[in-house]
């Protein structure tokens, strides 16, 4: 598929893939035909030559089938199959591990300027490949178009941020102050190592560089696992970083799921690991990694989100409805920052929901290689089952529930299609209002005091991203100062609680939903992959 560049036809007859605007999450004004005419082009070419074939894994330069074989299925249609791929037997990841460890020495002394080179050169080469990225990722899982080649161009301007980081930092070394002339110290950042990078489904791309960019970047070499959902994008990162130039063994691919995970997080080769997942398993590997070892070694762990997002009385309602909208149900529901529970203004509240319902009502559902289609299936029959659970939990309960069915018929046959779901009038300590669904589930909250909603918001097990719309100053300082989640939105119609961009905005969690800065776009993430060092010389 490398040298996809054909010409566009309608409106944009003169324009090149490089001259098409970019899509990011936050410009849906934006007139998208001319990215849409070359993506009509670009997804039946990607269907007809890339899917389907074997995708080895990639240990030290060389295609590796030792493990068990497995085909993934496109979440879009359960007869499309993505490809076949290799569980990594605990041999492969062995393998895999001391490849990179052979390799990391010539990797951290090649130097950080080179290093940051070979990593723009990187994300050149995903340019020229960002639009069959994109459809490989929409089919492996079932996101919208614009989804996904924002996904893409976020992955490209992740790899580019954090090179510029480490130039701008000149590799994180500065000379310390002395105490006597003739003494110099200087403090530098080193590489941990080798660095695991596991990866969850949802952003099988962006999440995926931006941890492993920032390991090789810092001069560690990695051994990386996608999701298996999503080995299809994790052999296209490959085959870039390879195309790019990195030397063999400084970025390995193994595919599997939880036991080649296991088997990684396991061996006394991983100098750190850096995660993006679940709470369930982050906080599984945070317990475990290293224990029993001689010392101890470092976990980055990115996990997920119950999403706060407020609606004052002042709010302009078709804004907040909108942001709502998009936040909740884009890529059904399936972000660590998804929209999740909405806290609405008893005054506002029918005006709110009407507005709310008619937008999820106007949701296009189906398959998302489609061009108007906003929403596509959930990733698997385990994450429906989890939708029919929630759904019966609600009326169990006697909420309101609006939306909730599982799709069929035609197209819905073939994968888990659901509606986007607001539920209304749920007890306060409901559960539905305070566990991580990863669906597109809305549960609806009142308040009188916005005080008081806050902490409500901030009473669950996560903290990662938090929306308010407001038209007051006092209400917008009293959301900045006491919202507790790691990333604050405010007044968004593109998203009330998505939506960030490297360069732009920073993505941090705490509590349940991680450590600090984030794999997505942490200013202060790269220096984590690095241990500190002083050297002090007497002259
Ligand atoms: P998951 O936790 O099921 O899997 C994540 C990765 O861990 C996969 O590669 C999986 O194969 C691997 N894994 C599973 N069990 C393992 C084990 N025992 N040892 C080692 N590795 C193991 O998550 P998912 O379903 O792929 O993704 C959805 C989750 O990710 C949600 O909870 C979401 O909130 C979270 N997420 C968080 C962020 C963030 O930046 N905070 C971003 C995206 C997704």
């Amino acid at each position: 598929m490398a040298g996809m560049t054909t010409k566009m036809t309608m409106q944009d007859k003169t324009m090149t893939p490089d001259q098409l605007p970019r899509v990011t999450y936050s410009n849906i004004a934006e007139d998208f035909s001319g990215v849409h005419a070359h993506l009509d082009r670009v997804i039946p070419q990607v269907k007809a030559e890339m899917l389907g074939r074997e995708r080895a894994n990639r240990i030290a330069g060389r295609d590796d089938r030792d493990g068990e074989p497995f085909t993934a299925v496109s979440p879009i249609d359960r007869d499309i199959a993505l490809g076949t791929f290799w569980a990594a037997s605990p041999d492969a990841v062995d393998r895999a591990v001391k490849a990179a460890r052979g390799a990391r020495e010539a990797w951290r002394h090649l130097g950080w300027e080179k290093r940051a080179a070979l990593c723009h050169r990187v994300a050149e080469v995903m340019t020229t490949r960002r639009f069959e990225m994109a459809a490989a990722c929409l089919i492996e899982v079932g996101k919208s178009r614009m989804e996904a080649l924002g996904e893409v161009e976020e992955a490209i301007d992740l790899v580019r941020f954090y090179a510029d980081e480490l130039v701008s930092n000149h590799g994180f070394g500065r000379d310390l102050k002395r105490a006597n002339p003739r003494e110099e110290t200087r403090d530098v950042l080193r590489p941990f190592g080798v660095f695991g990078v596991i990866a969850p489904f949802n952003f099988p791309v962006a999440l995926s560089i931006g941890m492993s960019i920032s390991a090789l970047l810092a001069g560690n070499t990695v051994v990386f696992k996608p999701s298996p959902m999503a080995g299809l994008t994790g052999r296209l990162l490959a085959d870039c970083i390879a195309e790019a130039g990195l030397p063999e063994g400084v970025f390995n691919l193994v595919c599997g799921g939880a036991e080649t995970g296991a088997a990684i997080v396991a061996h006394p080769g991983i100098d750190g690991i850096a995660f993006t997942g679940s709470h369930q398993v982050g906080m599984a590997i945070m317990r475990g990694f290293g224990v029993g070892g001689a010392h101890a070694k470092p976990v980055l762990a990115e996990m997920g989100g119950k999403n706060p997002t407020y609606v004052a009385a002042s709010a302009d309602v078709e804004t907040a409805a909108a942001g709502m909208a998009r936040s909740a149900f884009g890529l059904q529901g399936q972000k660590c920052s998804a929209g999740s529970v909405v806290f609405v203004h008893d005054t506002i509240r029918e005006d709110f929901l009407t507005a709310l319902k008619g937008k999820a009502d106007a949701i296009r559902i189906g398959d998302p290689c489609e061009r108007d289609v906003f929403m596509g299936p959930v990733i698997s029959p385990a994450a429906r089952q989890r939708f029919e659970r929630a759904v019966a939990a609600a009326r169990a309960a006697q909420a309101e529930v609006t939306g909730g069915r599982v799709l069929s018929g035609g197209l819905f046959n073939k994968g888990d299609y659901v509606e986007p779901t607001i539920v209304t009038g749920l007890p306060d300590d409901h559960a539905l209002h305070r566990d991580e669904l990863f669906l597109p589930f809305l549960t609806v909250r009142g308040f009188s005091s916005l005080k008081d909603a806050i902490a409500r918001g901030n009473a669950v097990p996560y903290g990662l991203t938090a929306g308010v719309y407001t038209r007051d100053e006092s209400e917008l300082d009293l959301f900045l100062d006491t919202a507790e989640a790691g990333v604050l939105y405010a007044n968004r119609a593109s998203g009330a609680t998505t939506g960030a961009w490297p360069g732009i905005q920073t993505f941090c969690g705490w509590k349940g939903s991680g450590t600090g800065s984030k794999g997505g776009l942490g200013t202060f993430y790269l220096p984590q992959f690095m241990r500190e060092q002083s050297r002090t010389i007497m002259r």
